[in-house]
Order: structure tokens, then sequence, then C-alpha cells
């Protein structure tokens, strides 16, 4: 018998600098399909999926302020390289046979659809992939805010967090070589100890929405769907 998946609709946050690859700066061409192809195979479940991409591959707005640029003019050129990145995974993913949509929450007519809730439930509905492009459209937000706003919009069982390491870590264990993984963690946990792996408007968002997080290691192949599956992968926060 085929695996059942624990999770009917997604919500997949995917930072820009998963398309970084081993690059510095950008999209490694190489990353694309590998990643079209572990969300086709979740498709192919039969689960909704949605997804936010981040933009930080290109531009961050903090960064872009560093260099002379007021805040919101480079919050907004964050977003719009979110727009950048939704369109080659949109690319990526029809290339894999996905039927994709981009909603962008800035709208850009010629380029992809606006964000429209209950369209982007229909899109759902009918099989199809949404990607939620340029963020909550406004500036001092993150991708992380978007992806849990999203994922509250749409009902979504879970907001599933792909990042660098392995899941939930005690501090930055790039940075903290003492830092432990954790399994299990309640919202209140992350918001009290301000962990930097997601921003606290995003984690009380999940919180007020009873949406479940879980965090894993894009980086490792298969890892999407063994989540999906409910297998033990990363760490969960939840109530
Ligand atoms: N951004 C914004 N509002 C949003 C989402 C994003 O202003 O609702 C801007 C912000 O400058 C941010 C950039 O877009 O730094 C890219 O997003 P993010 O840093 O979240 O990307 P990621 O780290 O996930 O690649």
């Amino acid at each position: 018998m085929a695996p059942t998946p624990v999770y009917r609709r997604i919500l997949l946050k995917l930072s820009g600098e998963v398309l970084m690859g081993s690059q510095p700066f950008g999209i490694a061409p190489e990353v694309l399909p590998q990643l079209a192809q572990e969300v086709a195979e979740v498709r192919a479940l039969g689960v909704d999926v949605a997804i936010v991409i981040g933009g930080g591959n290109i531009i961050r707005g903090i960064a872009a302020t560093e260099q002379g640029l007021e805040r919101v003019t480079g919050d907004y050129m964050g977003m719009l390289a979110t727009v950048i990145n939704a369109l080659a995974l949109q690319d990526a993913l029809e290339k894999k046979g996905c039927q994709t949509r981009v909603l962008t929450a800035i709208e850009m007519r010629q380029v992809a659809e606006p964000f429209i809730r209950r369209r982007a439930i229909r899109h759902l509905e009918k099989g199809r992939v949404v990607i939620f492009a340029a963020g909550t459209g406004n500036p001092f937000f993150t991708t992380d805010s978007a992806a849990a706003l999203r994922a509250s919009e749409i009902h979504a069982d879970a907001l599933l967090k792909g990042t660098k390491v392995d899941g939930l870590y005690t501090a930055d264990p790039v940075r903290d070589v003492g830092a432990c993984l954790v399994k299990q963690a309640t919202y209140q946990y992350l918001l009290e100890r301000g962990l930097s792996i997601m921003d606290a408007a995003a984690v009380s968002l999940c919180q007020n929405a009873n949406i479940p997080i879980r965090i894993f290691n894009i980086r490792v192949p298969g890892n999407i769907k063994r989540v999906v599956l409910g297998e033990d992968v990363g760490s969960t926060v939840s109530d």
C-alpha cells in the first residue's frame, strides 16, 4: 500500500539561500530541478502544496540599507527578488509536470496573477502548486511572516520550513558548537528564547492559527517527502 501523508495541505517555506546551492549569490542551475522533483513527488501523494520563497539570495532590505539605500526601498527590492525566484521555481516545477501558479502580493499582471485568497485555494483544489511571491507585499516584514500568514489563510495543516541545518537548535548551530537539537518545542519556547530560526511575528501567527511548524534540513534529498509522510525528521513546533 502507498504510504499515507500526515498532512493534506502544506505551506513550504524556502529561503532564497536554498536556491544558491554552493554559489555565493543568485540561483544555482542544478538546485532547481532537484527541488522541483521533490515537490512533484509530494504532489503525487495527493498533498496540496503551496510555497513561499524568500529573496535573500538576491537582496535583503537590511543589507541594502548598509549600502545607503532607504530601508523601505530595500524591502521592496527584496520582495521583487522573491518574484524572480518564484518564476524560476515555477519554470522548474512545470518542467517536472506540475501545473504551477505564481500569485504575487505586489501586482504585476504581465508576470503573475495577483494574490487573491480564494483563487489560491481554488488552484490548490485543482491540484496546482501555488507559489506565493512578493512576501506580504509590505516592507518591514519577512518571507517567514508571509509564509505564516499564507499558511493561515489557506488553512494549511503545517508550515514546513526547510533550512540549512537539521532542525531547531538551542542556539545558532553555525556559530555555537554547544547548540543542541530540540526535536519538539512549543511556540512559547521559541518566542521566549528569541531563536533566530523564525521571527516572532511568524511564530505568533502560527500559534494563533494552531499550525505546527516543521523545521528540517532541506539539503538532504527526500526530506520534504519524509516530513509529509510523518517520518521522524527535524523538529516540530506546536502547542
Ligand atoms: N520583504 C519585505 N516584506 C515581506 C517579505 C520580504 O519587505 O513581506 C523583503 C525584506 O527586505 C527581506 C527580503 O524581502 O529581507 C527577502 O525576504 P527574506 O529575507 O525573508 O528572504 P529569505 O531570507 O527567506 O531568503
